[in-house]
């Protein structure tokens, strides 16, 4: 980094503070906005609260105090010859007096607090020098890049103003930017922006230096484009040539299926299959009978049915004398998983086991309850089973022989690593990982991009509707009124808090809360469930909440995944505001499992704007897509997937909520390349 100029030991540190190690960092540190400095607005054409930028010289400047001394505020006028502008900073520092001294001129950037007299506090400022740099800050549009503690923006924009003249020449086109046309000079490259339809994008070289210093603002989106198509590019690289590599090593186990365990079990399942359910095992029979092992992501919204419809995949393996696990998150969705499993394949003669943190099956012969069951114990024909648990089934000591499906339910609980070493310890068997969190495409395409993908894209028939209402926490004594209400009439409810449960004052918080439900529910049976009880004493309450002996369950948001208790109708969300939109519709898609009318309650004290009116999105919509897309826009990758997920991507040009087209051009000009020459690139 010291071979640019200007960037000497103390300075390096300074931009390894913004992660910036190499020229190429620093040649892609991205400007956070950019101001066009080819003419000034007239200080008397400020606006208020009207972001713009002025030149003016300090007319006077000094210390003023602050509400009868207490405090210290530096305050200095601008002239530019049209008016004054005052500006403001309520902190004086000692530097302050030195710097903005009379006579100096400077660049003022702000919105005005006021017009009379017309006043900016904190203003972003910049000197203006009568160096031989002068063309670099001034008399064009200029980069502000995000900076840090003793790195002004002056400077930062010379370093990669010198770091581009002296290392332009050396971009190379990316090595995998194969086909990215054309190589045309910025004059005839600079057309619209990229909405569809084939780009016509600048070379590398030439977008690192539009993005810094653009022409015309235009330029700016443009030389985006083409830099964010190179991050997806690379990406989609990764994806395919390991989904390449995956697909040229491994041998799909044949796990078809003939049909004769799946026929009785849809007749004693109790409902038809939707046709989106039956379409999706469609697409898995057909990768399960393949030449390659299956791997595909079914996404299907809450409550779709994706259950139903891993009992069927897991049965065509099962069928085919291959052993089955099926992965769920938590404890409480592992047992549930295993009670209706159980339910459904010991009839079938097939042997269902469950193992979890704290509790394990192996070796324990199942009671068969009824004399169907036991009729059909006796028949057991079958060696192959079905394994469930939490992660513990696949740490130490888990190797199951003739594993020929793996089912992973609710995907984005499992980072993509974790992903891969649970494929490795079978020996390639099929994959099928389930989400209900919606992905857009965007993510479809990057972060699944070595999967298939199948939509559940319709409920089965006969839910009641959803109705969701924001409210102010003043409303909680009516809405109290409300659930005793529903309660009394056979519903039950879910009580949810958002937590980390990180810290036991967390736990504290949650149990207090507890009690003052108790108190606004007597004398309905209340439960409690969080993450820090044992799983004996969750797998408890839960019991008794399916039995409806208990009424309501308190809970953090432990419940958002896979529970299934149709008679709960309603569900009450405090502080909602904490939680992301998409998490918000898996909690509530808790209900509306019964033919009941459900009720979700969003309590939110949080009066901002924005706060209230993301969480109105869920009044009017019950489509999960919809949602998801929002989610993403506002806060960003990580909130939807779990963090450790969006660790994989580190996106400094490519916007996953924008990009769709760019990530479909850059997946098939990789397709393209791969299918030419895979044996080339190199990748082991
Ligand atoms: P999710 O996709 O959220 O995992 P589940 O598999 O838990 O959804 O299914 C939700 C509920 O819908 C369950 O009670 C299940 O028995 C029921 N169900 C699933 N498929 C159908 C169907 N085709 N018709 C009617 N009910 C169904
Ligand atoms: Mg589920």
């Amino acid at each position: 980094m010291t071979s640019v100029w200007g960037v000497g030991e103390e300075r390096a540190k300074l931009l390894a503070r913004l992660e910036i190690f190499t020229v190429e960092d620093l040649l892609l540190h991205k400007p956070r906005r950019y101001e066009d400095r080819r003419k000034f607005l007239p200080i008397r054409d400020l606006k208020l609260k009207e972001a713009a930028t002025v030149r003016g010289t300090i007319i006077a400047s000094g210390v003023k105090r602050w509400k009868g001394g207490a405090r210290a505020m530096f305050e200095c006028v601008f002239d530019d010859g049209s008016a004054h502008l005052h500006c403001r900073w309520w902190q004086a520092q000692p530097w302050m007096a030195d710097w903005f001294a009379v006579g100096r001129e400077f660049l003022v950037f702000g919105k005005p607090e006021s017009l009379r007299p017309r006043t900016i506090d904190h203003p972003e400022t910049e000197p203006v020098e009568a160096d031989d740099d002068e063309f670099i800050h001034v008399n064009r549009i200029v980069p502000i890049h995000p900076l840090t503690d003793g790195l002004t923006a002056r400077v930062m924009r010379t370093l990669i103003w010198r770091a581009l003249e002296k290392f332009e020449n050396e971009i190379a086109e990316p090595q995998f930017g194969f086909g990215v046309p054309p190589l045309g000079g910025p004059g005839e490259s600079r057309k619209e922006p990229h909405k569809g339809g084939t780009p016509n994008l600048p070379s590398r070289a030439n977008a690192i230096r539009m993005i810094h210093f653009p022409e015309e603002l235009a330029d700016v989106e443009f030389a985006r484009q083409r830099l964010a198509l190179d991050e997806f590019v690379e990406l989609q690289f990764q994806i395919q040539s390991r989904r390449k590599k995956f697909e040229a090593l491994a041998k799909a186990l044949p796990c078809g299926g003939d049909n004769r365990l799946m026929k009785s079990f849809l007749t004693q399942l109790g409902f038809k299959l939707t046709a989106a359910q039956t379409n999706v095992l469609r697409e898995i029979r057909a990768d399960m009978g393949g030449v390659h092992p299956m791997r595909r992501l079914l996404q299907g919204d809450v409550g779709s049915g994706k259950t139903a419809v891993a009992a069927c995949s897991a049965l065509m393996a099962l069928e085919s004398g291959f052993n089955v696990a099926l992965m769920a998150p938590t404890e409480i969705l592992a047992e549930q998983h295993f009670r209706n499993f159980t339910k459904w394949f010991e009839p079938l003669g097939v042997k269902v086991e469950l193992q979890t943190g704290s509790r394990k099956t192996s070796n324990i012969q199942h009671p068969t309850s009824n004399i169907e069951g036991s009729r059909a114990a006796s028949r057991i024909t079958h060696h192959a089973s079905l394994f469930i648990g939490t992660n513990a089934l696949f740490t130490a000591g888990f190797d199951l022989p003739k594993l020929g499906l793996v089912i992973i339910d609710e995907q984005h609980k499992f980072g993509v690593v974790q992903r891969e070493t649970l494929v490795r310890k079978g020996n390639y068997p099929h994959l099928l990982v389930m989400t209900a969190t919606p992905i857009p495409r965007t993510l479809g395409l990057t972060l699944y991009g070595d999967l298939d993908v199948s939509v559940i894209d319709e409920l089965p028939g006969g839910r009641g509707k959803i109705k969701t209402f924001v409210r102010a926490a003043d409303k909680l004594p009516k809405v109290w009124e409300f659930i005793r209400e529903k309660i009394s009439g056979g519903r039950q409810a879910y009580i949810v808090y958002p937590r980390v449960e990180a810290t036991a004052s967390d736990i504290k918080a949650v149990t207090k809360e507890f009690e003052n439900v108790q108190r606004a529910l007597a004398p309905f049976k209340v439960g409690l469930l969080h993450g820090r009880m044992k799983s004996a004493e969750k797998e408890n309450v839960m019991t008794a909440f399916r039995s409806n002996e208990i009424k309501a369950v308190v809970a953090t948001s432990l419940i958002e995944v896979g529970v299934d208790v149709p008679n709960a109708s309603v569900m009450l969300i405090e502080n909602a505001e904490r939680f992301g939109l998409a998490q918000l519709h898996q909690l509530r898609g808790r209900i509306g499992r019964g033919a009941h009318e459900s009720f979700c309650i969003l309590i939110s004290d949080v009066l901002k704007e924005d706060a209230q009116s993301r969480l109105k999105i869920l009044e009017e919509t019950n489509d999960g897509f919809k949602i998801a897309e929002v989610d993403l826009k506002l806060r960003g990758p990580g909130e939807l997937l779990g963090q450790e997920q969006s660790g994989a991507m580190k996106l400094r040009f490519g916007d996953l909520s924008e990009d769709l087209n760019l990530i479909r051009q850059a997946r098939e000009l990789v397709r393209q390349n791969l299918q030419l020459d895979f044996s080339r690139t190199g990748v082991s």
